[in-house]
């Protein structure tokens, strides 16, 4: 029996969105759900009884890259594995460093083997192998793990990117072999094949014949135009397996996470909520607010009238922004909570759209309101 299952509740009669309930070792997780990102074990500047009893966090993502540099993922085995270490009781996911790796350029060597790079923090030199990624993602302990690939930068040539898609094709076989806990780990495989679309279904039909209890879409949502990102969305995730979880990386804007509901996609994960709120800027129902912006200096009204977040309840974006230019850790703490209880709410209302059939819709009026031209 894989640690993960999935099971579907609801098809939208109207579009391809999928309501369903993904089996983690840890929990049960509603899809489609937004998974928010704890690079470092953490989210940044939120407890996890903040995740858990304010923003309802089923699961949250942890970056093996970063973790094997600091603390070292032996050390966290030591601590009796990720969930303990970081005082998390729910479903975690790890990725496999892939994207960290391949994202520093000079600094790394790609060979049939795997990759050298040069760590970001002191320049020492580190190799990752789909082996020696599956031994530190099983040390961690997630629930979910992904199998090591390469992220391959927008625009690339047909050429490399058949070439780098093959390889992770191979990579993957390497990952399912060298997995040790496939009983409290469940190991999913990465589609690749950047925009060509027959390198996308040759990847998807290479990674599904090995059987993996999950699948993700990765090399889209990396600075190509939105209609690129689509076409290969929609082109993807259909195809996908119907019976196992369907992964879409690095998403988190309002707009990209109702198109991959709408394309049948279950979960999705980004920095982005965490990331924008060190930077004064807030998701809401009625578009982005810039709270840094000198429109609200004396702006008395809560940042989100339709919110109902301890930050919304509580607080001016008057208040707010005065944080966030003092550069006082409450204004992180009170913005990433709003951004990340709201993504919360968006999914928790995908959710319900969905089982009323009704996503489109749905999708219409919300881009109207928050200023989506298309
Ligand atoms: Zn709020």
């Amino acid at each position: 029996m894989s640690a993960i299952t999935y099971e579907l509740l609801h098809e939208c009669k109207q579009t391809g969105a999928r309501r369903g309930v993904i089996h983690t070792p840890h929990g049960d997780i509603q899809t489609p759900v937004f998974m928010p990102v704890g690079t470092q074990a953490t989210v940044k500047s939120m407890t996890p009884d903040e995740l858990k009893d304010i923003i309802d966090a089923k699961i949250i993502l942890s970056n093996t890259y970063h973790l094997y540099l600091r603390p070292g993922s032996k050390l966290v085995k030591e601590a009796g594995g990720l969930h303990k270490f970081m005082n998390w009781d729910r479903a975690i996911l790890t990725d496999s460093g892939g994207f960290q790796v391949f994202s520093l350029g000079d600094l790394r060597t790609i060979s049939e083997e795997g990759v050298e790079f040069k760590s970001h923090l002191d320049g020492s030199k580190h190799f990752f192998s789909p082996e020696s990624v599956m031994e530190t993602e099983n040390d961690l302990g997630a629930d979910i793990i992904m199998a090591f690939d390469e992220c391959v930068e927008y625009p690339a040539t047909y050429e490399y990117t058949k070439q780098s898609m093959e390889r992770t094709t191979r990579w993957a076989k390497r990952c399912k072999e060298a997995h040790k806990n496939t009983d409290k780990q469940g190991l999913f495989g990465i589609i690749q094949g950047g925009f060509y679309k027959d390198l996308r279904d040759k990847s998807l039909e290479d990674l599904v014949a090995l059987d993996f209890p999950g699948y993700a879409i990765g090399g889209i949502s990396v600075g190509e135009p939105k209609e690129e990102f689509l076409e290969i969305l929609k082109y993807t995730a259909p195809k996908m397996p119907k019976d196992k979880p369907r992964y879409l990386m690095g998403v988190g804007t309002p707009d990209y996470l109702i198109e991959a509901a709408l394309a049948g996609i279950d979960m999705c994960d980004c920095v982005l909520p965490t990331r924008i709120a060190r930077n004064g800027t807030a998701m809401t129902w009625n578009g982005k607010v810039v709270v840094r912006n000198a429109t609200y200096e004396k702006d008395f009204t809560p940042l989100d009238p339709e919110c109902d977040c301890y930050t919304c309840k509580n607080y001016t974006r008057a208040y707010l922004r005065h944080l966030v230019k003092t550069k006082e850790i409450l204004g992180d703490r009170l913005l990433s909570l709003h951004n990340l209880y709201f993504l919360s709410k968006l999914m928790e209302r995908v959710r319900l759209e969905i089982e009323n059939d009704n996503l489109l819709n749905f999708k219409n009026e919300f881009y109207k309101k928050y200023g989506y031209t298309n």
